[in-house]
């Protein structure tokens, strides 16, 4: 499927960072910015648990999504300090992170983890936001691609052919997530090709060429055109850059420009 058929996603993954009281200020800041973008590029906005439901009330209306970081793969009971999926749903959130490499290395979150939330999104009518990559040292040895294969298709593990529709997945190496160096955008492309071509082999063309791929890892305001050209870069999930509305802007019109 052509590149220009599928609609370009930019969320934001504020992390554990920004304060409940900031949002509104926040949201009318990157309304302004984004004026006439909104309708090609689809933004979205993915806060902590307790600003999720300012998020929610301050782009009502706006076209830009929200959605969380994490969900438990469980659909309720004792799991203290665990939200579910049918949680999110009930507030408004549209969207939710799963797999960060934040949370595969500080909360041993594995592939067969990411695959179980993967499924409790996707039986809520959440779209799940997937991430994969590698680390350095696996980039160097060689086996970025067996490795992100296996974690794409791991993730995709029992996912049905109608709901892969809303699955987003974003290539993220780890090398590149809040260090300041991004990947060229050829290298992005590189891995982001390989994706489609694993999703293809799984769901065949039409699915892969209609699935979008984000491209994650210090894309900022200088450099996010440049890697959103490229032909398998759907747009992309962006870190420190998202807590500015000025320099998100400038990425979202970015993405809408292409
Ligand atoms: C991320 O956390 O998903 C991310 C890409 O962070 P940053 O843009 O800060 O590298």
């Amino acid at each position: 499927m052509n590149k220009d058929l599928r609609q370009p996603i930019i969320a934001g993954n504020w992390k554990m960072n920004m304060l409940a009281s900031q949002v509104e200020a926040y949201a009318q800041e990157l309304l302004l910015l984004t004026q006439g973008h909104e309708s090609w590029c689809k933004t979205v906005v993915c806060a902590p648990y307790p600003l999720l439901p300012a998020a929610i009330d301050a782009f009502k209306g706006s076209g830009v999504g929200t959605g969380a970081q994490n969900l438990s793969m469980h659909a309720s009971g004792a799991y203290t300090g665990e939200v579910s999926a049918a949680q999110l749903i009930d507030i408004g959130a549209e969207y939710v992170i799963i797999g960060h490499s934040e949370r595969r290395a500080y909360y041993g979150e594995t592939d067969e983890i990411v695959n179980k939330k993967s499924l409790a999104a996707l039986e809520s009518p959440l779209r799940p936001i997937i991430c994969v990559g590698e680390t350095l040292q696996q980039r160097e040895l060689g086996v970025t691609f067996d490795l992100v294969s296996m974690q794409v298709k791991t993730a995709l593990h029992e996912v049905a052919a109608d709901a892969l529709g809303r699955v987003i997945i974003a290539y993220e190496p780890v090398w590149a997530i809040g260090t300041g160096v991004t990947a060229t955008p050829e290298d992005a492309q590189e891995v982001c090709h390989a994706i489609r071509e694993v999703i293809s082999g799984l769901y065949g063309q039409e699915a892969a060429g209609a699935t979008p791929i984000l491209y994650g890892g210090s894309m900022n305001d200088k450099n996010a055109r440049e890697l959103l050209m490229m032909p398998d870069v759907d747009g992309g999930l962006i870190g420190g850059a998202s807590l500015k509305p000025e320099s998100f802007a400038v990425i979202v019109n970015a993405a809408s420009q292409r």
